[in-house]
């Protein structure tokens, strides 16, 4: 039986990455990508998303009707039936059709689900969630994000957006967040925090070789350059760094507490470049919760990498 081949696309707010991917074992056959842009209108947004599937598709020199069809993870809320990308702050898109148009032209199905949500599938299928059916995959990076697993299934919630952890408050009346809100973790453990607060360090004077690396276009800091700070004992980075473990530790604690997942995945840019703030964030998550379940929860690092996004949106078209 020949294998079965769909294309996975991660929409990400700086890179749109396709790839060709085997659904039963998980491998990418070819990939391609491109950066996202900030885009004036949606059509220019499907026509760059267009583009690299193209070349994603004939790097791999697969017939293109012998693909099983599109799946599309996108950084946003998604409208999952009618294929629609309600709202996508960081790609700068609203209410954009996105499944059709591209159904139309490639002529295969198409599927859209949420960026985190594929991830948390490409880790489910092949990844460090293979052999767990209660788990919960954390992506820490420009923001937080958490897809749950709950008996082998994702659990979207009642209106689909269950998982917001990022927007979990962790410090009443707080800093503020881009949801809107004080106080949530993700203002406190991202990787745009960890940034915020060096430069904030550096802005009062403290000396730091992360001086010369403020990139107000990408967030303000990239992780490898935080992440080479903090292994060269930098002290604005370790301070930043250590605080923002700190409060992950303690958002962990509360997943731990009111979830008893038998797993915890962490996983994104900011996780791979930095082992030392797993294991900070890790010790914070044991010593706070329950004694029980802090015994029993499992904390591993994700195995998909750049990938998760792709291979799980892949998935969506099985
Ligand atoms: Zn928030």
């Amino acid at each position: 039986m020949a294998e079965k081949l769909a294309i996975g696309v991660d929409l990400g707010g700086t890179k749109i990455m396709a790839g060709v991917v085997n659904l039963s074992t998980g491998q990418m056959i070819a990939s391609a990508k491109k950066k996202t842009r900030l885009v004036a209108d949606g059509q220019d947004l499907v026509k760059r998303i267009a583009l690299v599937i193209d070349e994603a598709i004939s790097d791999a020199g697969v017939d293109i009707k012998k693909l099983n069809g599109i799946g599309i993870g996108a950084a946003g809320m998604v409208d999952r039936e009618k294929g629609i990308l309600l709202a996508a702050a960081n790609i700068g898109a609203n209410d954009l059709a996105m499944a059709e148009p591209l159904q139309q032209q490639f002529g295969l199905k198409v599927k859209l689900g949420n960026d985190v949500e594929v991830a948390t599938i490409g880790e489910l299928a092949f990844g460090a969630g293979l052999d767990c059916d209660d788990f919960v995959c954390i992506f820490v990076g420009t923001g937080i994000g958490s897809g749950i697993v709950h008996n082998g299934e994702i659990l979207r919630g009642y209106s689909g957006t269950a998982g917001e952890i990022g927007h979990m408050i962790v410090v009443p009346d707080g800093r503020d967040c881009g949801c809107g809100g004080f106080g949530c973790l993700e203002a406190y453990a991202s990787r745009t925090a960890v940034a915020r607060n060096c430069i904030f360090d550096i802005n009062r004077g403290y000396e730091s070789i992360l001086r010369d690396k403020v990139d107000p276009a990408n967030g303000g800091l990239r992780s490898k350059a935080i992440a080479q700070a903090y292994e060269l004992g930098d002290s604005v980075a370790v301070r930043a760094v250590d605080h923002a473990a700190c409060i992950m530790g303690i958002g962990l604690a509360s997943v731990v507490n009111f979830y008893n997942p038998q797993r915890i995945i962490l996983g994104g840019g900011f996780i791979e470049a930095m082992p030392l703030y797993f294991e900070k964030a890790e010790a914070e998550m044991r010593r706070r919760s329950l004694r029980i379940p802090s015994f029993e929860t499992e904390l591993v690092r994700a195995e998909l990498g750049d990938y998760a996004g792709t291979i799980g949106a892949a998935l969506l078209t099985k």
